[in-house]
């Protein structure tokens, strides 16, 4: 290791426990300091723990005045969130979903379960984005209109919907691709999982398309442990995904009558009551994820070589994983940065593996991805927790 990169990797180390501290310190720890025990000791002393109960009526209920979406359906995951809405979006057998391919793999997957296949998208370096200006191009030449349909010339399948994902918190640029997915009718579908309490012109990520998801992972922004939700702008399209989430049971007092194949992907009520309490939060993380980033920004301005990924001018981020980019120069350095600071106890990570270098995907139709291949090699996410503030002196 030359001189000059070692100095790199201890500069870039210095600089996060500058910040968080000593160590040990996750990727991003979960924080409960709300009403989450008085909630969920509610929630078992009343024994509904399950499918029914008043927490996962109220934990949608607030989830759409947060979101300013008509309605939110709480489910068992942001993966089968995704899996529902394209459902409803009329994805089917060997229909293509354009996605990104910088992306985690429940956004393939739940395309895969409806047996369509995806097409991966390229992503741009700023702000690590659906690169939209690629895409317009891309789908100039590769696709064609027919009776109203975007097909792909090259495969003849269908192209059915578009789903974007707003990396680490940071909105694509929706305005954008609203007007794209209208131009060669595509079911936008907002993968939001990382991004609750994210705006994009002013409006929240989630609510620009035909439907948008949301994940309560562990290590989201808020979470229930596990969880998710679908956010709608037409509260019959809600109807019917609660009815598809809830075994398709019709409505009886006793009677067991299902009218077509559901699924049981209702959120658990204990699960929502922790929802809630971390929802009542949210407002309050998310200064303090954007105070995180601020003082991170302060650090790593000084270091040449690399730049901490910032929210764009078109939205406010709510900074869901802190990430820095490495210059194509230091790339090689990246595996031993994630060496050394893993071994003093400092949660890093690398990003996803992209999708189209995976097995199940990688015969999937791409466009061409040299700068999602470029974050791949060059991206670190560093310790991005709520509580990492508290122990900041
Ligand atoms: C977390 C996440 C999901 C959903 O994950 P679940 O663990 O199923 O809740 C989907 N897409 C992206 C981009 C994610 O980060």
């Amino acid at each position: 290791m030359s001189r000059e990169a070692d100095s790199l990797v201890i500069k870039i180390t210095d600089a996060i426990t500058s910040v968080v501290g000593m160590g040990p310190i996750g990727l991003h720890e979960p924080v409960f300091c709300g009403n989450e025990r008085k909630y969920l000791q509610d929630c078992i002393d009343s024994t509904f723990v399950s499918s029914v109960g008043e927490y996962v009526d109220r934990f949608e209920f607030e989830l759409a005045k947060y979101t300013g979406a008509v309605s939110a359906v709480a489910v068992v995951n942001g993966t089968s969130a995704l899996h529902m809405a394209l459902l409803l979006a009329g994805v089917e057998q060997n229909d293509e979903v354009l996605m990104p391919s910088l992306t985690f793999v429940a956004t393939a997957n739940a395309v895969a379960y409806c047996k369509a296949i995806p097409h991966f998208i390229e992503s741009e370096e700023n702000f690590l984005g659906v690169d939209v200006e690629a895409l317009r191009n891309y789908l100039h030449l590769n696709c064609e209109l027919k009776n109203g349909l975007t097909i792909n010339k090259e495969t003849r399948r269908v192209i059915r919907a578009l789903i974007v994902m707003h990396t680490f918190g940071h909105p694509s640029k929706l305005n954008d691709i609203v007007e794209l997915a209208k131009q060669y009718n595509l079911k936008l579908i907002e993968d939001a999982a990382e991004s609750i309490g994210s705006y994009c012109h002013g409006s929240h990520t989630g609510t620009f398309g035909f439907a948008g998801i949301l994940s309560f992972n562990g290590n989201k922004t808020i979470t229930t442990g596990g969880g998710g939700a679908i956010l709608f702008n037409d509260a019959k399209l809600a109807k019917r995904a609660k009815h598809l989430t809830t075994t398709a049971k019709l409505n009886h007092r006793w009677e067991y009558d299902h009218d077509e194949i559901g699924y049981n992907y209702r959120m658990p009520n204990i699960n929502a009551a922790l929802g809630c309490a971390q929802l009542e939060q949210l407002p309050e993380f998310i200064l303090k994820k954007r105070q995180l980033y601020s003082l991170y920004e302060t650090k790593f301005s000084a270091i040449r070589g690399i730049r901490l990924i910032s929210e764009p001018p078109w939205a406010r981020s709510n900074y869901w994983l802190q990430a820095i980019l490495l210059d194509e120069r230091s790339a090689h350095l990246r595996d031993h940065i994630l060496e050394v600071t893993n071994h003093s106890g400092i949660a890093t990570r690398p990003i996803w593996r992209l999708m189209h270098k995976l097995r199940p995907y990688k015969d999937s139709p791409k466009m061409n991805l040299c700068t999602a291949e470029s974050i791949e090699r060059r991206l670190i996410n560093i310790p991005s927790g709520v509580g990492i503030l508290a122990h900041y002196k």
